[in-house]
């Protein structure tokens, strides 16, 4: 059984991770800094699933936190083999010159020095045993320009990129990293980018089956799957890449067509 790290596991992708593990007998720390949302979703993963599920504060953004999170894993639940850097916001919106350089700033903060630090804390503890994998979610903006906000464009480039380089300094250690790049998920975060309301789940479903090639939008549990899968023993050479997930939705603006 493998102990495992959730970042943004309160709710959407990071929760549909969180369910994939316990699912198998796995034990999860949730983190994120919605308290009320991660402990409720702690509850029902322990009464439905076959693992451990627990749940501390972690915001992505603090050094302290993050380090406390992975100590916490560490010290109480076991050592850590599989990490997720999921947490994710869409950052400053509109005009490029209506930006200001704190939003900018803060965009970063949220979506890639966060991804930043929750890597290094868990390379510190994986590179001593020899193993470990990391999986961080990137997205489909994060391999094209085009397809998102401009700050949220550059962070996950910026996490696409920093996957690759850090895979060939950690392989030599026996440890893979790699991305998960989502197209347009069903979740607060695109209800948010589409109508300005979290809640707003059902204009996002309708919004993106309309645009969707299949006729059916990518779901939380699609993206999990594909990220247990990185996470997992079956992709064992599998260390540095970019995996999009998007139903082919996003394939002609990713060619460039
Ligand atoms: P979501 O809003 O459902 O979940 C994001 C979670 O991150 C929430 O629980 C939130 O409380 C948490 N969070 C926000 N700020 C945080 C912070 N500072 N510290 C810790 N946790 C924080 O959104 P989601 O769709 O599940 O997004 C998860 C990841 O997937 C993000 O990185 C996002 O960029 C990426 N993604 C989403 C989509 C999409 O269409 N939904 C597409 C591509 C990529």
């Amino acid at each position: 059984m493998s102990t495992v790290l959730v970042t943004g596991g309160a709710r959407g992708i990071g929760a549909a991770i969180a369910a994939r593990h316990t699912g198998v007998g796995d034990t999860v720390l949730v983190t994120d800094v919605d308290d009320d949302g991660g402990k409720r979703l702690v509850e029902e993963l322990r009464s439905a699933g076959a693992g451990a599920a627990h749940y501390v504060r972690c915001d992505v953004t603090s050094e302290d936190d993050v380090r406390a999170a992975v100590a916490h894993a560490e010290q109480h639940l076991g050592p850590l083999d599989v990490v997720y850097a999921n947490a994710g916001v869409v950052g400053v919106t509109g005009c490029l010159e209506t930006h200001s350089l704190e939003d900018w700033r803060r965009t970063m903060d949220l979506l890639l020095t966060s991804v930043f630090l929750t890597v290094r804390e868990s390379v510190a503890v994986m590179r001593p045993r020899g193993c470990g994998a990391i999986v961080c979610t990137a997205s489909v903006a994060g391999v094209r320009g085009g397809l998102g906000p401009h700050a949220y464009t550059a962070a996950k480039h910026g996490v696409v990129g920093l996957v690759e380089s850090v895979a060939v300094e950690v392989a030599r250690y026996g440890l893979r990293i790699n991305a998960v790049a989502p197209g347009g998920v069903v979740s607060s975060l695109s209800a948010s980018l589409m109508t300005g309301e979290e809640d707003d789940l059902q204009v996002a479903y309708d919004r993106l089956a309309a645009a969707s090639a299949s006729g059916m939008p990518t779901t939380s549990a699609d993206v999990a799957d594909a990220a247990v899968f990185l996470g997992g023993p079956g992709s064992s050479r599998i260390n540095g890449t970019t995996l999009v997930v998007d139903g082919a939705d996003y394939v002609p603006s990713q060619k460039g067509l």
